[in-house]
């Protein structure tokens, strides 16, 4: 499997982890966008949005989570997933991007 969050996920590559539950995984985003950017992940190689119907209460628990941790609870923070190639999305792993410690804008561009 070359999957990169596969290989964060089962710890074969090193990334500055903040957070973990039974199926998810968070961990600092490589190229930040915010002075919070955490990028949280199932651990299971979903691709598409059904595949995520088992993990989501995980996945927005870990949300809450790293929002504690990081300190953007009070202040706010914006999660999104990118799906697909108008979005962005650069890695297959389905996942949520974390963004926080500044005001952001809205619309995204
Ligand atoms: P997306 O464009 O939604 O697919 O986002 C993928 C994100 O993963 C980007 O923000 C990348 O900076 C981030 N990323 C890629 N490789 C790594 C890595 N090894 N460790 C942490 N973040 C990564
Ligand atoms: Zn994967």
């Amino acid at each position: 499997m070359s999957c990169i969050f596969c290989k964060i996920a089962n710890k074969e590559i090193k990334s500055g982890i903040v957070h973990e539950n039974g199926t998810v995984i968070a961990f600092d985003d490589i190229a930040p966008q915010a002075p919070v950017h955490v990028v949280i992940i199932p651990k299971s190689h979903i691709l598409d949005v059904p595949g995520l119907n088992g993990v989501l209460e995980d996945i927005f628990s870990a949300v809450d989570q790293v929002a504690e941790i990081k300190g953007v609870k009070d202040p706010g923070f914006r999660v999104v997933m990118n799906k697909g190639k108008d979005s962005g999305q650069a890695v297959d792993h389905l996942h949520f991007h974390l963004l926080g410690g500044r005001p952001l804008k809205w619309p995204p561009g």
